[in-house]
């Protein structure tokens, strides 16, 4: 099945139904090795290279999207009762993303999408140390000595693991920074939770070099350039 209808085809890649399919070619959206292809009889093949609004649709051209996670949507790419990171996206930008790290429902802040597997792997690996920098705020005064108790590492029953250094740095009583090199379940709010201080609002502003841009709005997100993706690489 290397050649298909040029509207199964568009069907597919854009996760859209045929008959959006048919509204953009006759917009003139799409292009197949270069000229704007208007048919959905035309067949397209591997070889052929199809651009949708000039972007290149094959499904082997690696693409990576930084988003600005809002509250109340879900890190999955499937979710029956909420709204999943997938769903902000422009619909023809869905297909085969998944995402490198989740943040939990109510996190806010910097995820990445990719469909590069490689990518993500070196990313997330716990070896390659990739630090991810959060802003917390906290229900009771955060003091001196969790920032001790955050650099020991924190023995976690549950896996039978023990967290990383971590490190913290208080901005006021009721704020601090966490550095993290690892993202075990809900890491942060357990490290709190030793403490019995419970974390109001939690928020990733950095991953690596890239840091979540200011001028990216809550539930935006937009493509990674070049010198983004090989600072993280
Ligand atoms: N730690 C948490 O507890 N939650 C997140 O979403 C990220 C880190």
């Amino acid at each position: 099945t290397c050649r298909t209808r040029l509207d199964r085809y568009l069907s597919h890649e854009l996760h859209i139904p045929r008959r959006e399919v048919r509204l953009i070619l006759a917009q003139g959206r799409v292009r197949v090795d270069g000229a704007v292809a208007r048919s959905i009889h035309r067949v397209v093949d591997k070889f052929c290279r199809v651009e949708f609004d000039g972007a290149l649709l094959s499904a082997r051209a690696p693409r990576y999207i930084m988003l600005h996670k809002p509250k109340g949507v879900v890190s999955a790419t499937q979710d029956t009762r909420h709204t999943t990171v997938i769903d902000l996206l422009p619909a023809h930008e869905r297909h085969n993303l998944h995402i490198v790290g989740r943040l939990d429902f109510n996190t806010t802040g910097l995820v990445l999408l990719t469909n590069d597997g490689q990518w993500s792997q070196s990313l997330t690996h716990p070896d390659t140390k990739v630090p991810k920098l959060y802003h917390v705020t906290l229900a009771r005064p955060v003091t001196d000595e969790y920032i001790e108790a955050f650099a020991a590492g924190m023995f976690f029953e549950f896996e039978g693991i023990t967290t990383r250094s971590a490190g913290l740095t208080i901005i006021n009583p009721y704020e601090a920074k966490v550095v993290l090199e690892e993202g075990r379940y809900h890491q942060i709010k357990r490290m709190f939770g030793r403490f019995n201080n419970k974390v109001v609002d939690l928020h990733r502003e950095a991953i690596g070099a890239l840091a979540l841009p200011d001028d990216l709005l809550s539930g935006d997100s937009r493509a990674l350039t070049a010198a983004e993706v090989e600072a993280l690489s």
